[in-house]
């Protein structure tokens, strides 16, 4: 028994039993292979690269009982996990719905690599359901939306993605890494896979790379093949860090949540702030939908100053809690500017469109006292 609620299977769902050994934690199997590789069928070959180690056996009992899905699979990064996911659900000749304003690394693989692949795709606005169906087309397989958008952190229409790829027979993927299973859980919602840079949450204290697909067991036994392929492997010895992270996932996303909305409603206030990208503030225009999907409104926040780009980085400078730096999810509060850092590859005019200034900023917040976290934020905007 594993237990009812998420804060007590995130450390128990999964675990061997009995335990090994009689060990509490799930020792690191550093090893390639096992005596009984034996003659088994290639997919079952006592390997590493095979994902087939206790720790990763641990981390797949783990990832799919806290999202409420069949199965799950970890893989070398986020990207390992996506990519391999996407060339599961699609072959040559397929098309693909994605949601605009995607990730980076996404956004690149979508637009420079899904081509070689002979795989079309459009892109939807993940607010306007009534829109998709123009974009369907025969071959249409799969749509693709992520939980919170980077860095304006909207939400899409999730329930009505899931439900259109129902009636009309398409995949849907969904990346929840911005949530965590914490917050959201997307095979509830009826999504078929979901998927995670473990990189960020899941693991959360900004040591290691990693991923995950968490969905249906049949679709994720053929990712799984084809990962055993093309493979994104998740080390043992990252396994169990990834594995001693997530034990104190609910923790940390349940402190990151309650800094998050103090954070937000304090900017929310400053008179040198603009604007707050937050869903959990009651004006914000996706806080009704936030409530109905999430648990929690999550760590990620992004604002404007009124004074811009200059301010924003003046800002920045004055910080001393908050660290300058990409990617999120840890328990130190981050912060970036997105039109230098994760979205600098874009064109003026396609930030411009998707509503990126210049002097946006995003938050990670973590897990530091609060008053520290407001006091860092109230000096630096005051001085
Ligand atoms: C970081 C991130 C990824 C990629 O994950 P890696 O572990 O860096 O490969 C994918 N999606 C989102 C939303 C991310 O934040």
């Amino acid at each position: 028994m594993s237990g009812k609620n998420i804060s007590t299977r995130v450390v128990h769902a999964g675990e061997p039993r009995p335990r090994i050994h009689g060990a509490i934690v799930t020792p690191i199997f550093q090893t390639a292979m096992f005596e009984t590789a034996g003659n088994a069928e290639y997919h079952d070959v006592k390997y590493s690269r095979l994902n087939n180690t206790p720790n990763h056996d641990v981390l797949h009992g783990k990832l799919a009982s806290i999202e409420s899905a069949e199965a799950a699979l970890v893989a070398a990064s986020g990207m390992a996990a996506i990519t391999t996911t996407l060339l599961t659900v699609l072959s040559t000749g397929d098309h693909v719905l994605f949601q605009d304003c995607l990730y980076g690394g996404t956004h690149d693989f979508v637009t420079h690599d899904l081509a070689d692949f002979g795989i079309e795709y459009d892109f939807i606005d993940g607010n306007d359901p009534g829109s998709w169906e123009g974009r369907l087309r025969p071959n249409t397989k799969a749509i693709y939306v992520e939980t919170m958008s980077n860095p304006l952190v909207g939400v899409s229409e999730l329930e009505a993605a899931a439900q259109f790829a129902r009636a009309h027979n398409l995949v849907s993927m969904i990346d929840n890494t911005f949530a965590s299973p914490i917050n959201f859980r997307p095979a509830e919602w009826g999504f078929d896979i979901s998927l995670h840079s473990g990189t960020k949450y899941l693991n959360g204290h900004s040591d290691l790379i990693s991923g995950a697909a968490i969905g249906k067991a049949d679709l994720i036994e053929r990712v799984r093949r084809r990962l055993n392929h093309l493979g994104g492997c998740l080390d043992p010895h990252a396994c169990y860090l990834l594995h001693r992270g997530m034990k104190t996932l609910a923790l940390r996303v349940e402190r990151q949540n309650e800094n998050a909305l103090a954070i937000a409603r304090f900017l929310d206030e400053h008179p040198k702030v603009s604007r707050v990208n937050y869903s959990g503030l009651e004006t914000n225009e996706n806080h009704a939908r936030a409530k109905k999907f999430f648990d929690g409104y999550g760590g990620m926040l992004s604002f404007e100053l009124n004074g811009g780009g200059d301010a924003a980085a003046r800002l920045m400078d004055r910080l001393t809690v908050a660290t300058v730096t990409v990617s999120l999810g840890g328990v130190e509060t981050l912060i970036t500017r997105p039109a230098l850092s994760t979205h600098q590859g874009l064109s003026a005019e396609h930030r411009k469109n998707l509503g990126i200034s210049d002097g946006l900023i995003r938050l990670s917040v973590g897990i530091e006292s609060i008053d520290d976290l407001i006091d860092d934020f109230r000096n630096a905007l005051n001085s």
